[in-house]
């Protein structure tokens, strides 16, 4: 995307969408419980490998503790995978309309990025695939979250 093809309409820091997002990942109003005394598995980062890593331990009846210290998913779902294929998207929509004419198809002139559009349906998809990664999820069949030297910590329980 060229600079002079995109909107000069600013991109807000922080959307609903952000806030459902952090609702799921991270939720503000968690209250941290008071870590067992033991555990079959103590999982440091609940990104796709921890949070696999967690559940599948929790499903053969591992008494489980995961600690995360931002944002449950990682990588992938909140700057990785999931965001960067949203942009791509985009890009490559763009793309098509400026070679349209290749394919016999006119566009009209004006085609244009809007990117602060870009990054809302960004932060839309974001939030909407958080509930597979959420805290609420992982609780089930019980979950419970501590801090431990100022990180977050989750324990899923048989
Ligand atoms: C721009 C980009 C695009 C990508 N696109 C794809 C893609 O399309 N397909 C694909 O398969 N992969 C993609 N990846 C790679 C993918 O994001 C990673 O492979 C994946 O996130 C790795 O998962 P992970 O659980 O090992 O680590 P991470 O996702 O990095 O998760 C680690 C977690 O551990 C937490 N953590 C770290 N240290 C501590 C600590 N001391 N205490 C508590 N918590 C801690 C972090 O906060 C984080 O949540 C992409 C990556 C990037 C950067």
């Amino acid at each position: 995307m060229s600079a002079a093809s995109m909107s000069a309409s600013s991109v807000a820091p922080f959307s609903g969408d952000d806030a459902d997002l952090d609702r799921h990942v991270a939720p503000p109003d968690w209250v941290n419980p008071t870590p067992a005394k033991r555990y079959h598995l103590v999982v440091i980062g609940a990104g796709p490998a921890g949070l696999v890593a967690a559940a599948g331990a929790a499903g053969l009846g591992a008494k489980v503790a995961l600690i995360e210290k931002r944002r449950l998913g990682g990588d992938c779902l909140n700057f990785g995978c999931v965001p960067s294929k949203a942009l791509l998207k985009s890009a490559r929509v763009m793309a098509t309309m400026r070679n349209a004419s290749g394919f016999g198809v006119e566009v009209p002139n004006g085609t244009r990025v809007d990117f602060a559009a870009v990054m809302r349906r960004m932060r839309a998809l974001r939030a909407a695939l958080a509930p597979h990664d959420s805290a609420e999820r992982f609780r089930r069949p019980a979950l419970t979250r501590s801090t431990s030297m100022g990180r977050r910590c989750d324990s899923v329980e048989p």
